[in-house]
């Protein structure tokens, strides 16, 4: 039987450029040795969200200099992005890894995983139900981009968000849309409002009208069918129900000052939702920031990590927004992995019971092979292969 007492969980430093975020904090780290755990941390992981690693050993955490030690001793390895090719071939056999592993594009990743006996989670496929909201990870760094992505528009603009009556006249509030009310898209919703902006949302979810409107927001009336998909997503669209949406969008994103994109089917591109021409339609100094720009973009003109400006409009691609703030993003995030491992480690033995639907959808590889199908579906590869170690080597 494995016990906390048994159990190690080393934490990396991220090593994909620009991000700055790190998997364990040391105010969460202190609740997880308290009950039992062991933790060791490599150098410097924090520093990029403002924790020393001073900080982490007043919280009784031990700092390694090494990589490989961390990764060949830990039995629980935590990181933001997936561990690398390299970092893979340095882990225990059966060590358990989380991380947004990000299924769709790291394929090979997740072959070695597999390949090398590593139970790996990935927080991108938990289940959006009430038992896992305090994991969701996905919900938490959406909540943050949501929020950053209307402070950049803010900054960019050329206007007042707030109404404002000044001795030198009156000026009206900036005028704000958001596209895809889900999580960063209501955080959207909210933060505009907080700055006085006059707001207008769309989905196609009619389940989130209820939530628009009572941020102070009106919930565009399209007059289209309902994509309500499973599990509180949106189902992918067809192209004659995106075309004659953008019909529909033209005019509203043209009157619009600020356009904040959120629109997304996981495991799919992203809608198009503006065309080049509707961007034409808006006005010299407008912004749109697109949320979606590492999935194809909102966008016609987005380019993912890249501002760009149009006739005039700008359009912010910029990626990984979690990121610019990662000493929230950090903590957020941490405390998600822990409730994820106190749920793994439940009266301190790791219990993996495949028929439970978190275990089931987010772990993606355990004893060799690849046992969640949405990262099979998500990865392009059959429940055969995913069995068969050596075929995803
Ligand atoms: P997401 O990032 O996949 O998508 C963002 C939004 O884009 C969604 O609201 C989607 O409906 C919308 N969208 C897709 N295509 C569109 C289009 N063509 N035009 C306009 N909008 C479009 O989704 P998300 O924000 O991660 O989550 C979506 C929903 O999942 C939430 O709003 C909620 O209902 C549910 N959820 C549940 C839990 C929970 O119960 N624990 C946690 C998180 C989210």
């Amino acid at each position: 039987m494995t016990t906390f007492h048994q159990v190690k969980i080393g934490v990396l430093s991220e090593t994909q450029q620009g991000e700055r975020r790190v998997a364990l904090v040391p105010d969460v780290a202190v609740k997880l040795v308290k009950i039992g755990f062991q933790v060791i941390v490599e150098t410097g992981a924090g520093v990029g969200a403002e924790f020393t690693d001073d900080a982490y050993r007043k919280a009784g955490v031990a700092i390694e200099a090494d990589r490989r030690v961390v990764l060949g001793t830990a039995d629980v390895v935590l990181s933001v992005q997936p561990p690398r090719l390299e970092d893979v071939a340095q882990l225990q056999a059966g060590a358990l890894t989380i991380s947004f592993l990000q299924p769709a594009t790291q394929v090979v990743i997740i072959g070695a995983l597999a390949a090398r006996g590593v139970t790996s989670f990935s927080l991108d496929l938990l289940p959006r139900s009430s038992r896992a909201q305090s994991m969701d990870a996905l919900s938490s760094q959406s909540s943050l981009a949501g929020y950053k992505a209307v402070l950049m528009a803010a900054n960019r603009l050329g206007k007042f968000f707030p109404m404002l009556m000044t001795a030198a006249g009156t000026i009206p509030p900036a005028r704000v849309l958001v596209l895809g009310a889900g999580v960063a898209g209501l955080q959207a919703i909210a933060t505009a409002r907080r700055l006085g902006a006059v707001v207008e949302a769309y989905d196609v979810r009619s389940a989130v009208q209820e939530e628009v409107k009572s941020l102070g927001a009106r919930f565009l009336e399209l007059k289209l069918e309902i994509q309500e998909g499973e599990g509180g997503y949106a189902r992918e669209q067809s192209e004659d129900f995106l075309n004659r949406q953008r019909e529909g969008l033209a005019e509203h994103v043209a009157a619009n000052d600020v356009v904040i994109t959120t629109a997304s089917i996981p495991g799919r591109r992203a809608p198009l939702l503006i065309t080049a021409s509707m961007l034409k339609g808006m006005r010299r100094g407008s912004v749109i920031v697109d949320l979606a720009a590492e999935s194809g973009g909102n966008c016609a003109a987005t380019l993912p990590g890249r501002v760009v400006e149009v006739d005039g409009v700008w359009v912010d691609g910029t990626t990984n927004i979690p990121s610019t703030m990662a000493l929230h993003a950090s903590q957020l995030y941490a405390r998600n992995v822990t409730n994820l491992l106190q749920f793994l480690f439940s009266n301190g033995e790791l219990k993996l019971d495949f028929a439970d639907e978190i275990i089931r959808d987010c772990c993606v590889t355990h004893a060799g092979q690849i046992t969640s199908e949405r990262a099979r579906q998500m990865m392009g590869v059959s429940a055969a292969q995913g069995a068969i170690r050596s075929e995803v080597r």
